[in-house]
């Protein structure tokens, strides 16, 4: 399937795999391609714009994977689009399930919320870029933490009878190394019909919202960049950025 080594470091307890990842090529370290660092609980789990993603101990997966582009930031927008698509193979390979994928970044199954990427960079507007690629997946959430999660959310032991954490450690990996691999080979236009065919939004009202901002409009997809498309007065127009929240209307 792919040609990249994989190493694959198990954590106890971690304050956030992503962060330690992060620390490691800052210090200079030299790391892998492909090296993945899963964690069994995270003091300091992230989401987006500093959110906290709850992350119990237990058998939820808290995972990231170290991946670096020669083309510079610019060749990361994007990323996050194919990395749901890595989720959503994974898933559907192992358990046959059909998750749906909300831009950016986010996975859900029935609406609600299953797993969560968060793409973190290091790197240059030229030169070498590192990336971060972490995903929190719920697989069993704990009653204790339940009650904590502010939106709608779901985790793999209500749909599926048994899920084995290593076997989804390993499908998962060798589905993300696939995808950044053709991420990085064709760009993706070649991932954008099918991302648009798993849109939780696909033809629905939204609004964006960034800062103070906020824009309303039927959500046509993404372009091949991995921008959100909105039909806007009968005009489309393209969103992109990594502050960008989606709402359904
Ligand atoms: P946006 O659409 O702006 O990305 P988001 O709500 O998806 O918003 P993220 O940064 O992706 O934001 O994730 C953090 C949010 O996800 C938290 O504010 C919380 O609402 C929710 N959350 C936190 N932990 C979990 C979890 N384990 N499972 C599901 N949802 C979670």
């Amino acid at each position: 399937l792919s040609d990249t080594p994989c190493q694959i470091e198990v954590h106890s307890i971690i304050d956030s795999t992503n962060s330690e990842l992060m620390r490691r090529i800052q210090a200079h370290q030299s790391i892998p391609k492909g090296q993945v660092l899963v964690a069994e609980m995270q003091q300091a789990g992230r989401g987006r714009r500093g959110r906290q993603w709850q992350s119990p101990f237990g058998a939820n997966l808290y995972y990231s994977c170290y991946w670096q582009l020669d083309e510079g930031m610019q060749a990361a927008m994007g990323l996050s689009i194919a990395v749901g698509l890595a989720v959503h193979d994974a898933l559907k390979a192992l358990f046959d399930l059909d998750v749906q994928l909300k831009w950016p970044n986010d996975v859900y199954l029935n609406e609600q919320k299953l797993a969560g990427i968060l793409v973190e960079l290091d790197g240059q507007v030229e030169g070498p870029c590192h990336l971060v690629i972490g995903i929190g997946l719920n697989v069993a959430m704990p009653d204790s933490a339940a009650g904590q999660i502010d939106q709608a959310w779901t985790d793999l032991s209500q749909h599926v009878n048994a899920v084995n954490k290593n076997q989804l450690v390993a499908v998962l990996t060798l589905c993300l190394q696939k995808r950044l691999e053709i991420y990085q080979r064709h760009g993706l236009s070649v991932m954008t019909e099918q991302w648009n065919a798993l849109n939780v939004h696909r033809q629905q009202g939204v609004t964006l919202t960034t800062g103070q901002k906020q824009w309303r409009g039927i959500c046509e997809g993404i372009d091949s960049q991995g921008g959100l498309v909105l039909r806007q007065d009968g005009e489309l127009k393209t969103y992109y950025g990594g502050e960008i929240s989606v709402r359904k209307e």
